[in-house]
């Protein structure tokens, strides 16, 4: 038997008119799959975390995040096989006048990226022994720091505070906060010299680096993460998973869906149980682009799950759908609500077809996220 979950980032959604974009995009595979499967509604993000994707895809995947979540920052530098007591995310920012202005830095390159991270470690980290900039992708960077804090440090992300003043959302709380506001204030002048593309680094998400329990050990299953994201790519480590790279991919609607799917079904050839995990509706989610919405759900159904299921038996499969969590297009933003699900491979319920609405009357009605995995193996 192999596993297949497809995870569309972001793509359930609020009522725009008495219709979902779900149920107005052209969805006949996914439908096919609720239609001859079960399905029911998961509750990814549990009480109290705030609707990320690495909160609600650490939870599809079994991971407690109540136990082992401690920040995006650990999770990241997973993806970038970066090890360390303390890690932070460390985006390089352009603030004016006392307010959030850019929190990507205007795309920066990577390369211009990384002049900067080498400045901040030759001018700045030098001064404390135990930390170090790690230079990632464009504006994602990350900071390490190798000694024993209480990482119980408050930090707000940057695209939270667009456009606001930042004096409230500074890190607060303890020794922690203030070595990163040292930092933060220590790299101003480094950062506006190297590059005009930001003044300043803002750390956030940080916390103890972390180690997941073994997938695969649990399941018995050998898995394999296929994603456009460094954060799903972390994830993918952390639970022991290989890793596919596919070429062209640009983690929007206009990605590369052909190699995308292709992977998926060599993957499934080489392992027991694939993740294919996939950004651009979560995108144009963000964008508030409901056409685009509509178009991308389209596409996905035709692309990927439509391209796989001609080419798979389906007798030998059991398949999962679920976006990690809602993003209404009406507030382009993540919300914590309940995602439809379907799962194919075993018992048939009465939904016809798959929708935000319809999977609220499946068999399984609503489970908790942590139990997917359960239905997934074993049921
Ligand atoms: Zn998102």
């Amino acid at each position: 038997m192999k596993y297949l979950l497809l995870v569309p980032d972001g793509m359930a959604d609020w009522e725009v008119n008495g219709k979902t974009p779900l149920e107005i995009a052209d969805t006949q595979n996914m439908d096919f799959l609720a239609k001859n499967g079960s399905c029911g509604i998961a509750k990814t993000i549990p009480d109290g975390f705030e609707p990320g994707s690495d909160v609600a895809n650490l939870t599809i995947l079994g991971v407690d995040v109540r136990k082992y979540y401690s920040g995006r920052g650990p999770i990241e530098a997973l993806a970038m096989d970066i090890k360390g007591d303390i890690i932070f995310r460390c985006n390089l920012v352009c603030i004016k006048d006392g307010v959030m202005v850019d929190y990507s830095a205007n795309r920066i390159s990577d390369s211009e990226a990384k002049k900067v991270i080498d400045a901040l470690n030759n001018e700045i980290a030098r001064k404390w022994n135990f930390i170090k900039f790690y230079a990632g992708k464009s504006y994602r960077n990350l900071l390490v720091i190798n000694a024993d804090y209480d990482a119980k440090v408050k930090t707000t992300p940057p695209h939270d505070i667009q456009g606001k003043r930042i004096d409230d959302y500074l890190p607060k709380n303890g020794d922690l906060a203030e070595l990163l506001l040292e930092l933060m204030e220590e790299s101003k002048k480094v950062v506006e010299r190297i590059t005009n593309k930001a003044n300043a680094i803002w750390l956030w998400g940080g916390g103890k680096s972390i180690k997941f329990p073994n997938f695969r050990e649990r399941w018995k299953v050998k898995g394999l993460m296929i994603s456009e994201v460094d954060l799903l790519e972390g994830i993918g480590k952390g639970l022991g998973f290989d890793i596919a790279k596919v070429d062209g991919i640009t983690g929007y609607i206009d990605t590369n869906y052909k190699g995308l799917a292709k992977a998926t079904l060599n993957g499934l050839k080489t392992h027991d149980f694939v993740v294919l995990h996939t950004e651009g509706i979560d995108e144009v989610s963000h964008e508030g682009d409901l056409e685009k919405k509509i178009e991308g759900i389209s596409i996905y159904d035709e692309k990927i799950v439509g391209y796989i299921l001609d080419r798979i038996n389906l007798e030998e499969i059991r398949i999962m759908l679920l976006p990690d969590h809602p993003t209404p297009v009406k507030v382009r933003t993540h919300v914590a609500e309940p995602v439809p699900f379907l799962f194919y491979g075993s018992k048939k319920d009465d939904v016809k077809f798959y929708s935000e609405k319809s999977c609220r009357k499946g068999r399984f009605g609503l489970v908790d996220g942590l139990k997917l995995m359960e239905i997934m193996f074993k049921f």
